[in-house]
């Protein structure tokens, strides 16, 4: 497969962009080689500069699970376009947009409208802490919150593909606030807690954990975190910015049946425009300007193109929830084939899927946190890697994100990355 355009580009990017990319996991640097650049995508295909076409494994990292340029999402935002694309004054499709998502997910009775996953997660802990007068928050190894200060200790994602231990430019202070424990150890909580008896404001999890590969939490443990927090009046945090709208219409806590306090959604959330949304229970959620003295603006939140692509995205998974039934199938569908051709080669390896979140991991035992993820052969995912993507399978460039299904997938897509990643194996056995 000829990428001649994509390594110009690329020589080009690195001029004025630091690294070539905005993002660093873009940067294929952990599974080595060059990145690809996009020329467009439609449906369940992205389609590179030089005319090559992939099969989407990240749908933008989860977004695009309706597919690509889905048509009544380009619609509603050139429709709305043409009344101007911002305006730093309410709108209706702000209303509109709350009341679906409060409709849609448990839990939620107010909800505040921002930009990014980040800005989510960030400004939820700050109201945490604001709420309950307390400084510390316990968050687990391997999970990632978005590149706010806070949370660049011991993070999935980016951090942990590059292997960064410490982030310079996070100050001492900002770190010793955050307190980490493996993830599925509800053990090290309480020993944390009771360590650090009155000063936890929050605790922060992925309730499915998609930023070290895809990794379930195991029964019991959310149940059980659910009670420390009642019992040490601990704000719940979960971040849904992956799980929101992609495990259920109400997300991981419909799905899993457990009540968080707050709630943060990215991703979905927007249809692929820059969207996140904390929100929660009114009691708390109150503390936030203007009706409190938690502050927390921006320029941008909830602008109007923003707000329409996500209202569409959300209100057909609202009105066609069997969508999540078909993804889910297709998932098993992917997961069984892939074992079935795994099984064939021999090599140990672990598939983790809920809903349409699913890992391939090299590793001979199971795997539950970021210890039992880093102790995955990652060489060898990374030769898997660029074997798929040279032959049109486009899967996220690092052993330590879980791959997402957008429903533009069909059968046949998946029977051919099946049918790759047996050939693969044969080439690798
Ligand atoms: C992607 C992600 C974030 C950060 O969202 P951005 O929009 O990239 O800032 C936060 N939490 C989780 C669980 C994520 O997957």
């Amino acid at each position: 497969m000829k990428r001649t355009k994509s390594d110009k580009f690329f020589k080009r990017a690195q001029q004025h962009i630091p690294g070539g990319v905005n993002s660093p996991v873009r940067a294929f640097k952990s599974v080595g080689g060059e990145p690809v650049f996009i020329k467009k995508a439609k449906g369940a295909y992205l389609y590179d500069v030089d005319g090559n076409k992939y099969i989407d494994y990240i749908a933008s990292w989860g977004p695009m699970i309706l597919g690509h340029a889905h048509k009544p999402v380009i619609k509603a935002i050139k429709k709305y376009a043409e009344y101007s694309t911002s305006y730093g004054a309410p709108t209706k499709l702000e209303i509109e947009m709350a009341e679906l998502i409060c409709s849609m997910v448990p839990n939620v009775d107010l909800i505040r409208m921002v930009s990014s996953g980040t800005e989510a997660c960030m400004s939820a802990v700050r109201l945490a802490r604001g709420y309950a007068g307390k400084n510390k928050i316990i968050k687990f190894e391997g999970n990632y919150h978005g590149h706010a200060d806070a949370f660049l200790v011991k993070a999935g994602s980016g951090v942990a593909t590059f292997n960064i231990q410490s982030v310079p430019g996070v100050t001492g202070g900002v770190s010793n606030d955050t307190l980490t424990v493996p993830y599925n150890d509800l053990e090290a909580v309480k020993q944390k807690v009771a360590e650090h008896k009155n000063e936890i404001a929050a605790i922060i999890i992925e309730p499915v954990a998609g930023n070290m590969g895809c990794i379930l939490p195991k029964p019991g443990f959310l149940e059980g975190l659910r009670k420390i927090c009642d019992e040490e009046n601990i704000v719940f945090i979960f971040d849904e910015v992956m799980t929101g709208f992609r495990m259920s219409a109400g997300g991981a806590q419909q799905m899993l049946g457990i009540n968080a306090d707050l709630v943060t959604y990215g991703k979905v959330i927007g249809g692929g425009l820059p969207v996140g949304a904390f929100g929660g229970k009114r009691k708390i959620m109150e503390h936030i300007a203007p009706l409190g003295n938690v502050y927390q603006a921006g320029t941008l939140s909830g602008n109007p193109l923003a707000m329409i692509a996500g209202y569409t995205t959300l209100k057909e998974l609202k009105d066609n929830q069997s969508i999540y039934k078909e993804l889910e199938e297709k998932t098993i569908y992917l997961r069984d084939g892939m074992k079935k051709v795994l099984d064939a080669n021999g090599r140990p390896y672990v598939i983790n899927q809920l809903g349409s979140m699913i890992s391939l991991h090299y590793s001979e035992q199971p795997v539950v946190d970021f210890a039992s993820a880093s102790k995955a052969d990652i060489q060898m995912f990374n030769k898997l890697f660029h074997y798929m993507l040279n032959n049109g399978i486009y899967l996220p460039p690092s052993a330590y994100e879980s791959w997402f299904l957008n429903n533009a997938l069909t059968y046949e897509d998946l029977d051919n990355t099946i049918s790759v990643l047996k050939d693969f194996l044969i080439e690798h056995s």
